[in-house]
């Protein structure tokens, strides 16, 4: 496994990561998620992801669970959450990014994971409802207390990120390091365009989340996949609408035959396409089986496939290059 910085900071993470969306406390059982737990940690993974949000919480108390029974240094890992759509309540108090759910969802999270500080900790989303000073403020303030390592956001704007860093400048307070955007073939302007000012200015280090489009980049949806697979789960509906149309899937047809071609399957070049990406820190990989995770694990030795060639191949298949702004 090789490791990158994160951005400008000095924390190096696993070029590969693992998340726990969907999946951890509510899709798969616990044993399952303590296999691919310890699979990614085998394999050299530093970064297990989590949120408030997921399976309401639960996804946190069975990852910090099979932490605590992990006889795993504490040095030798980092664990993320997200503030922002809270844990199941909607009460005003109990979501956004103002100073008394970013500190309570922080305490809640410690508690939850069995961690004395959070590696990581994400602001889920942009809240229009808050100042951006109190975020700023809050977030410093949980890293001078020692609960928090590093803090970032997801899918914010990159004038939002720079606006978090002016007011960070201004009162000599710690700013967000990371972004956690989705990145992957079919989804790519704020990566491969927005941010790219962000990179070069403030360091910002990039945590991708969907390498696989939910699956989508399997090729298991061309070929009519079994009913147990997230696209088809009746919550995930809103999502299999975005991402399940006979354009996409006409191009994962072609992806996948050319996988085959260069002697490997779909899922490791779509990760290696991402890996590939120099302003990626982190592809988060999720997975429900540990068949999948095996696979997924194999990514970064195809990354020397990927040529100048083999890019241009897939860029016309894809037809999505997002356009860059004219100066
Ligand atoms: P992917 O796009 O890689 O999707 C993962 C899912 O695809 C798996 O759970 C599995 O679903 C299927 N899959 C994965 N590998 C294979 C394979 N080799 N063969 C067949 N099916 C496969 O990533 P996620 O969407 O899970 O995102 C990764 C992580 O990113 C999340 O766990 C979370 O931590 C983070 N995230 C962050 C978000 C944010 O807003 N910040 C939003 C979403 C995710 P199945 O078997 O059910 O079909």
């Amino acid at each position: 496994m090789e490791y990158r910085r994160l951005g400008r900071s000095g924390l190096q993470l696993s070029e590969l990561s693992f998340g726990s969306w969907i999946t951890f406390g509510n899709q798969i059982e616990d044993g399952t998620s303590g296999r691919l737990l310890d699979m990614a940690y085998d394999a050299g993974i530093n970064f297990f992801d989590n949120a408030e949000t997921y399976a309401d919480g639960a996804s946190e108390e069975v990852m910090g669970r099979l932490l605590a029974q992990r006889d795993w240094p504490r040095d030798t890992w980092c664990v993320s959450s997200k503030v922002f759509f809270g844990a199941g309540g909607k009460l005003p108090t109990q979501r956004g990014l103002h100073r008394k759910h970013v500190v309570e969802a922080c305490h809640d999270a410690l508690k939850r994971l069995r961690v004395d500080y959070l590696d990581l900790y994400f602001c889920h989303r942009p809240d229009k409802q808050t100042p951006m000073e109190e975020t700023v403020w809050t977030m410093h303030q949980l890293i001078q207390q020692g609960k928090v390592l590093y803090w970032g956001t997801s899918e914010w704007s990159a004038a939002e990120i720079m606006d978090a860093h002016r007011i960070a400048e201004r009162h000599n307070l710690i700013g967000p390091v990371m972004e956690q955007p989705q990145y992957n073939m079919f989804v790519r302007r704020k990566v491969e365009v927005e941010y790219q000012d962000v990179y070069r200015t403030v360091g910002l280090g990039t945590t991708i989340w969907s390498p696989l489009a939910s699956g989508l980049l399997t090729g298991k949806y061309n070929r009519g996949a079994s009913a147990d697979v997230r696209l088809k789960r009746d919550e995930l509906s809103w999502l299999a609408d975005i991402v399940l149309n006979e354009k996409n899937l006409a191009k994962v047809e072609r992806l996948g035959d050319l996988a085959g071609d260069l002697g490997t399957t779909l899922p490791k070049l779509a990760l290696a396409w991402c890996l590939k990406n120099p302003d990626v820190s982190t592809v988060l990989l999720g997975a429900s089986k540990p068949e999948q995770l095996e696979e997924n694990l194999g990514a970064p030795a195809i990354v020397p496939l990927l040529t100048e060639d083999v890019m241009a191949r897939i860029e016309e298949i894809l037809d999505n290059a997002p356009a860059h702004p004219e100066y």
